[in-house]
């Protein structure tokens, strides 16, 4: 019987962004050594999981894309920002990347595709991996792209108001709830409903 998942967005999300060598802007980590997980958001995701809750992250990671590093040092990045999640207890049962851009230069990662986030690709492809009710999900993330792939997955989605990504929010959109960050959300979402 399908069930109800939480998907979380990656950078800005669980784990803090870091400024841009070329533009100084908040962006993606693109070394290992950059990573760091926003405090709180770890045991949030645990927390998640102990209440019943399949927990899948879905994030857009162009960098290597666009050539600026390999697909192996996105690799790394995603495996360290796992690892330090799981010393802290969290455990996902999937995570799904979008590796490509529209304007990218690397042959292969190109163009358009159905998983970039605010497309809803990244989401139906778990929902049929994991057999979740898509109904009874939510996605949770700190920019619009987030909250419209959710939506359009037909999720119900918080939008996380961190100030590092505030140029990735227009106010476009209408979130189910806007929350600080991934902790306040799940602690707002594990009080106003049990497992569907
Ligand atoms: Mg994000
Ligand atoms: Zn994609």
């Amino acid at each position: 019987m399908s069930r109800g998942a939480v998907f979380v967005d990656r950078d800005g999300t669980l784990n803090a962004l870091v400024a841009d060598p070329a533009s100084g802007k908040p962006e993606s980590p693109l070394r290992d050594t950059d990573v760091e997980l926003i405090p709180g958001a770890a045991p949030a995701i645990r927390s998640l999981t102990e209440a019943g809750w399949t927990v899948i992250g879905a994030s857009n990671q162009p960098a290597a894309a666009k050539g600026r590093v390999s697909l192996a040092q996105l690799a790394t990045v995603q495996a360290r920002v796992v690892q330090l999640a799981a010393e802290e207890g969290a455990r996902f049962a999937d995570f799904r990347i979008c590796l490509h851009h529209p304007n990218g230069v690397v042959e292969g990662l190109s163009g358009a595709c159905e998983c970039r986030k605010p497309k809803p690709g990244l989401l139906l492809e778990a929902a049929r991996a994991h057999d979740i009710d898509l109904s009874a999900s939510w996605m949770i993330g700190d920019t619009d792209a987030d909250v419209l792939a959710g939506q359009a997955a037909g999720c119900r989605t918080v939008l996380l108001e961190h100030p590092a990504s505030a140029h990735r929010r227009n106010a476009d959109v209408t979130p189910t709830a806007a929350m600080p960050d991934l902790d306040a959300a799940v602690t707002w979402l594990l009080s106003r409903s049990l497992v569907d």
